[in-house]
């Protein structure tokens, strides 16, 4: 692999800051279809190079992972300064649109070394809940005004070390974004995102480099903020690094009833027409969705990104996630707004939205929630060597405690079921990234005092 494309195996150690022991044990894994006791895990250069099962307790020099330990997790979309809302838009009436004024006042103050603090706490928040892949949805890219920095891509540089420091993964999805809708110019608060042209946005996002703990991708904001005939230079951008293409679809109806207006048809039709669909594609939140736009999704291989907890938070709606599976789409999670950090909480809502939706239960088992948690979702991210146990992938795991006072007591070959239903990210006690220990025992190895890092970074950002 070439650093600055994301996908395929890279060359050289993959672990972010040395070698973490050779052996791991685990008490119980998720090995992708049931849950099997005894499991011994060596690592090598950071990758599984064996895993063998039957072994009853851990052999000398094993580290023992006490719990139900998955793949990690991967968080497919993150707007990392949101962030800094949570608590604060929750007071009064409004929409999506007068929320999003909310988050543009928090987007004015970011400098790229308080977006670098504030990053890298929320990654670290991240760790804790067993998160060792984060999409980084990534569009606030220049200083107030829509001056460039004099490093281009320092907010972008802030947050790729800001994963390093938090110790997991990141594909940083830059993000073009030019217009405030349809053609029309930035607004004052929008032209810190825009590049001007296309064309200027893949010359700047060119410049990025990948590192072993980071992979680059691509997205379009929205077909309200990139105008149709400058997609392709995006959708070229990311073929020809073969890299992931994420975009913003259908949200809002608003988005729907403009795009009628402007172009005549809905907006996964006009990604459609102009070659952004496919399977290097996620669609995130694909909310509002005819018939014939599903089809368009499943046909074309592109994935969808769900964001639950963020999707109820704003008024979103409940998008038809079942019918995109059914149509061949694949499902990955994103906890997005960050009103909610913990991905065993977006698996259980998928579900448990549908429930409220259709009064029937079982649209998902939980093991196909957990598979669009960590082997999905790490493919939506261009990091395919990653998701699952098994020698040759990346050695990151998440371990869930079985024994807190929201999992005791269930079956442990239940163990899939128990993560998905009953747990949240409270109960992961481990996470290991590249065979490092990053999460031991619920405590961050690297960052010493997570709650005390968001206090400080959201306060010098919210005054
Ligand atoms: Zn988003």
């Amino acid at each position: 692999m070439t650093a600055e494309t994301a996908s395929g195996v890279p060359a050289g150690p993959d672990t972010p800051s040395g070698p973490g022991p050779g052996r791991y044990w685990l008490e119980y894994a998720w090995l992708g279809t049931h849950v099997e006791p005894g499991v011994a895990v060596d690592v090598r250069d950071g990758r599984i190079a064996a895993v063998r099962t039957g072994v009853a307790a851990p052999t000398q020099g094993a580290e023992p992972l006490r719990g139900l330990t998955l793949p990690g997790l991967a968080n497919a979309h993150s707007h990392a300064f949101h962030r800094a809302l949570r608590g604060l838009v929750q007071v009064g009436t409004g929409t999506f649109w007068t929320w999003r004024e909310l988050m543009y006042s928090v987007a004015d103050r970011l400098t790229p070394e308080g977006y670098h603090r504030l990053a890298r706490a929320v990654y670290a928040e991240m760790a804790l809940a067993g998160i060792t892949t984060v999409g980084e949805f990534h569009y606030l890219h220049h200083a107030p005004g829509g001056r460039p920095y004099a490093e281009p891509n320092a907010m972008g540089e802030a947050l790729i070390a800001a994963a390093e420091e938090a110790g997991i993964r990141i594909t940083l999805l830059d993000t073009a974004y030019l217009s405030s809708g349809f053609g029309a110019p930035p607004d004052g608060h929008q032209r810190r995102f825009s590049d001007g042209t296309a064309e200027a946005w893949a010359e700047r996002a060119a410049a990025l480099r990948g590192a072993p703990h980071a992979r680059i991708g691509a997205a379009v904001h929205s077909v309200r903020a990139v105008p149709a005939d400058q997609l392709a230079t995006v959708v070229a951008w990311a073929a020809d690094r073969d890299a992931p293409l994420h975009v913003h679809v259908s949200e809002q109806t608003r988005e729907n009833d403009e795009c009628r207006a402007a172009h005549g048809c809905t907006p996964v039709r006009l990604l459609a027409d102009h070659g952004v669909l496919g399977p290097r594609t996620t669609g995130v939140h694909l909310t509002h969705l005819a018939h014939e736009d599903i089809r368009l999704i499943g046909r074309s291989g592109t994935g969808t990104c769900m964001c639950p907890t963020t999707e109820r938070d704003l008024a979103d709606g409940i998008g038809p996630a079942t019918a995109l599976q059914r149509a061949g789409s694949p499902l990955s999670l994103g906890s997005d707004s960050h009103a909610v950090i913990d991905l065993l909480e977006e698996a259980r809502a998928m579900e448990l939205d549908e429930r409220l939706r259709t009064r029937r239960r079982g649209h998902w088992t939980a093991a196909a929630l957990l598979r669009a948690a960590t082997a999905d979702g790490h493919a939506a991210l261009g990091w395919p060597d990653s998701g699952t146990i098994e020698p040759g992938r990346c050695a990151d795991f998440a371990t869930v405690a079985l024994d807190s006072v929201r999992t005791a007591g269930a079956p442990t070959r239940l163990g899939a079921e128990t993560a998905v239903f009953a747990a949240t990210g409270a109960d992961v006690r481990h996470t290991v990234v590249a065979g490092r220990h990053v999460v031991r025992d619920g405590v961050h190895t690297l960052v010493p005092d997570v709650p005390a890092e968001l206090a400080a970074a959201i306060g010098a950002l919210n005054g």
